[in-house]
């Protein structure tokens, strides 16, 4: 199985869940504190690595605690981060997520994540890898990797999230853009939701792919994926499963995909692969503890 180097964001989430949220200016006692990695790049190299990968994570952590707690969570999850860079006198990426009354209100502090430049990624891209990447780490960095990874051949894969508008050269460096409608419809400005048509979907992956991918995967949620290359359009229908938690799904369906990719499927049977991961992984708590191994996605396509 080839290689898959994941470029992106590292956080640890610091949840702080209470009966009620408390009002401005107010202190309130009594919370419960959870401490969990997560950011869009760690969520995607867990699910890549646990899915049997070999996977290794290029970003930034600060020179902290949370930074060294980071990299020792993904080595217990068997990703390579050699490629980890330390940045001195920053903090580590921080989400602080407000559980209350049933809902959540998340302000991220993106420290290092934000310091994370082209000159911080050594490792040279080989033509058998799969290089992928998401939106929470400097854009310019995203753009110069990928367009390296893709002179030399290696497999490109973009996740439009969270969605700001690429630079055409990067979108014709790419060879699978994922992301899910809202983004979609961000992309293409045409107003998608839920209730869309699976042929306006497919229409406004049709206008992305113009623009230069070599294919478009839009994930629909419980409704499952659309994936359009130069061979058509395919609709791989989500799974009916009880559902706990669906957060990191997309992350999870991302990670799976490159997974795929690297051991030398299809864009399709990789999205059909993704598709049965992120439904095992909403059927339990958090991002990336959720992550399935090979043999419940397995189970799951039996
Ligand atoms: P998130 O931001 O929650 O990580 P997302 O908005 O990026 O998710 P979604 O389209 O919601 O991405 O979900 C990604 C994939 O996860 C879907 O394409 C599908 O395969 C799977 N999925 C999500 N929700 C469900 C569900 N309720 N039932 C089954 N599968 C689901």
């Amino acid at each position: 199985m080839s290689r898959v180097i994941v470029c992106g964001s590292l956080n640890m989430d610091v949840v702080v869940q209470s009966a009620r949220r408390p009002a401005a200016g107010e202190t309130l006692l009594g919370a419960e504190v959870a401490f969990l990695p997560g950011g869009k790049g760690l969520n995607q190299a867990v699910a890549s690595a646990r899915l049997g990968a070999p996977t290794s994570l290029i970003g930034a952590v600060g020179d902290d605690s949370f930074g060294k707690a980071l990299r020792s969570f993904l080595a217990d999850n068997n990703v390579d981060t050699l490629g980890l860079g330390v940045v001195a006198g920053q903090a580590s990426g921080l989400a602080l997520i407000q559980v209350a009354e049933g809902d959540n209100a998340i302000t991220v502090a993106s420290g290092a994540n934000h310091h994370f430049s082209a000159a911080m990624v050594h490792a040279t891209p080989q033509r058998d890898e799969v290089w992928m990447a998401q939106f929470e780490t400097p854009l310019a960095a995203t753009d110069a990797t990928m367009r390296q990874a893709r002179q030399a051949q290696a497999r490109t894969v973009l996740n439009l999230a969270p969605f700001l508008a690429p630079p055409p050269e990067l979108l014709q460096s790419i060879d699978i853009a994922v992301l899910n409608e809202i983004e979609l419809s961000q992309a293409v400005g045409v107003a998608l939701d839920s209730a869309s048509a699976e042929s306006a979907v497919i229409e406004a992956c049709q206008m992305l792919r113009a623009q230069g991918p070599r294919a478009v995967v839009a994930t629909l949620g419980p409704r499952g994926v659309v994936v359009v290359t130069s061979d058509g359009a395919v609709q791989i229908p989500g799974y009916r499963v009880p559902v706990v938690d669906t957060t990191g799904a997309g992350d999870c369906f991302v990670g799976a995909l490159a997974a795929r990719l690297a051991d030398g499927a299809t864009p399709f049977e990789a999205a059909r692969y993704g598709n049965a991961a992120a439904a095992c992984s909403v059927q339990r708590l958090g991002a990336a503890p959720s992550m399935p191994t090979a043999e419940e996605v397995a189970a799951r396509l039996a």
